[in-house]
């Protein structure tokens, strides 16, 4: 994860040896007295005990390895060692009032006591609300990288436009213009994890992705909730006004529906969904900076997610059927009444959708009313994985043409191997994920083979060499001649 406050790997430095650690030391002075670095003064020093920082706690003393310690903590420490009788063990150079290393283990401490202080001032709104994008310029940067997925894509490009410009006016006393966390059901492998992606990148704002299912209530084992928010926080570089401004996209919201006829009490489900409500409308959190839960080690930092656009993704696998029996049960009173299984044949179903039937499917209502913006991605069909191969900038097919052509070996897809990968890949059920899997498969003995012989020019992966009848076809340099060497051995 990004860690700029850790700065000093401790492990490294000691690798290093004697020289390191006296340039750190000289850093340390600077720390301590010199206003000499302009850097430093954006930093505020936090004790190691007590959390409070520097302009709270008042002057530190500073520890090897980073560590501060308020004044108040070093005298209630030295009190309290010297009500022992140590029989002056203290006098022993084995004996250390805390050990080091002891601290730098997994999720322990951020090597250097900091955390970004909050400027007064008022620094430059990174995102400018004369440069926020207009939606059909989103969509078209979007359309660059993903396939399909039309109506999200709109929808997306407009909710993330008006929560910027939100964000960008902050005229919330007038007209509160709500916030526009988005929900996207599709199913799995359909984009909804690239399309936030891709957003995040084209935005240039720090993005968290997290799993509904590893969150738990606080207390219980798992991730507390707000640890999505430490993830934001990391990804913007611990830096809290980018942080402010950033994404969080939270996966497999399904799996957090209330489970039906529970009588035990309900630690992933419902209470998650409850535990989030807070978070989702805008809330002040305490986070740990570099770490993943709280605890006496790390510093914490405070952010505001008031503006923190929040996305949260499902395939919500049995929404279908909630949504046909609706639907069945309106059709089929009245003189529009029509034949039950109309809509089994209905393949955008989904897109029916109603806050009713989320909240059948397990989804609170004060959870999905903090999700005014409620979308569907279609499922992938044999097209569209088609132009998943080949379309998008950096799509899969471009990348191994351009691995080869770094052997100046021509490579090339002839369209029925598109289409046979494309067939293969929707065999599984896993979306445009199955892709990448089944490319690497073919493409490995090719990779091998390839650069073993330096006459080959260039080579085709054919319809044949895919559905296991054939090979492809090389070409040597020079000449146009086509051998039929086999890349499987
Ligand atoms: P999910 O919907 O389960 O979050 P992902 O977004 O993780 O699925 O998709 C997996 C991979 O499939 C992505 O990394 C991306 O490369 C590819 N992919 C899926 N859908 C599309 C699409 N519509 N356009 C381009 N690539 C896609």
């Amino acid at each position: 994860m990004n860690r700029d406050f850790n700065e000093i790997d401790l492990d490294e430095e000691e690798a290093k040896g004697e020289k390191e650690a006296k340039e750190e030391k000289k850093e340390d002075g600077k720390d301590s007295g010199s206003d000499n670095n302009r850097d430093e003064k954006k930093f505020d020093d936090v004790c190691f005990v007590c959390r409070r920082p520097e302009s709270k706690a008042g002057k530190m003393f500073h520890l090897p390895n980073n560590i501060c310690v308020c004044n108040d903590c070093m005298h209630k420490t030295m009190d309290t060692v010297s009500q022992y009788d140590y029989n002056g063990m203290l006098n022993s150079p084995n004996i250390a009032f805390m050990n080091i290393a002891d601290l730098q283990g997994e999720g322990g401490i951020p090597n250097k006591q900091k955390i970004k202080k909050k400027s007064g001032e008022k620094t430059k709104p990174i995102i400018d609300i004369h440069k926020i994008p207009a939606p059909h310029k989103i969509k078209a940067s979007l359309d660059e990288y993903v396939v399909g997925q039309e109506h999200a894509k709109k929808v997306i490009s407009v909710a993330v436009y008006n929560h910027y410009k939100r964000v960008a006016t902050n005229t919330m006393e007038e007209i509160e213009i709500e916030k526009s966390n988005m929900l996207m059901i599709g199913p799995t492998g359909c984009g909804k994890t690239y399309l936030v992606k891709t957003l995040a990148k084209l935005l240039d704002v720090p993005l968290a992705i997290a799993d509904a299912t590893s969150l738990t209530e606080a207390g219980y084992i798992g991730d507390d909730i707000e640890s999505v928010v430490s993830k934001l926080l990391a990804a913007a570089g611990n830096d809290v006004e980018r942080a402010e401004q950033g994404i969080i996209f939270i996966d497999e919201i399904d799996k957090i529906a209330k489970k039906k006829n529970t009588t035990s009490r309900d630690v992933s489900g419902e209470s998650v969904q409850q535990g989030m409500l807070k978070l989702l409308e805008g809330a002040e959190v305490e986070v740990p900076v570099g770490a993943n839960s709280k605890n006496a080690m790390v510093p914490l930092a405070t952010v505001n997610t008031r503006n923190i656009l929040f996305i949260c993704g499902g395939a919500f696998p049995d929404l279908e059927e909630i949504i046909k029996q609706r639907l069945n049960k309106q059709s089929s009173i009245g003189y529009n009444a029509c034949l039950k299984d109309r809509f089994d044949k209905d393949k955008n179903i989904l897109s029916r959708v109603t806050v009713e039937d989320l909240r059948k499917f397990g989804m609170i209502p004060e959870f999905i009313g903090r999700l005014p913006v409620i979308f569907t991605l279609q499922s992938l069909d044999l097209e569209m994985m088609k132009k998943i191969m080949t379309d998008p900038k950096n799509a899969i097919l471009k990348q191994y043409e351009k691995l080869l052509e770094l052997d100046e070996v021509k490579l090339t897809f002839d369209d029925g191997a598109v289409e046979a990968i494309a067939k293969k890949a929707m065999e599984n059920d896993t979306g445009a994920r199955a892709l990448r899997a089944i490319i690497e498969e073919y493409m490995l003995d090719i990779m091998y083979e390839i650069p073993k012989d330096e006459n080959i020019g260039k080579v085709t992966i054919t319809r044949e060499y895919i559905e296991g009848t054939g090979s492809p076809l090389i070409e040597i340099r020079g000449t146009a001649l086509l051998t039929d060497q086999s890349g499987k051995q």
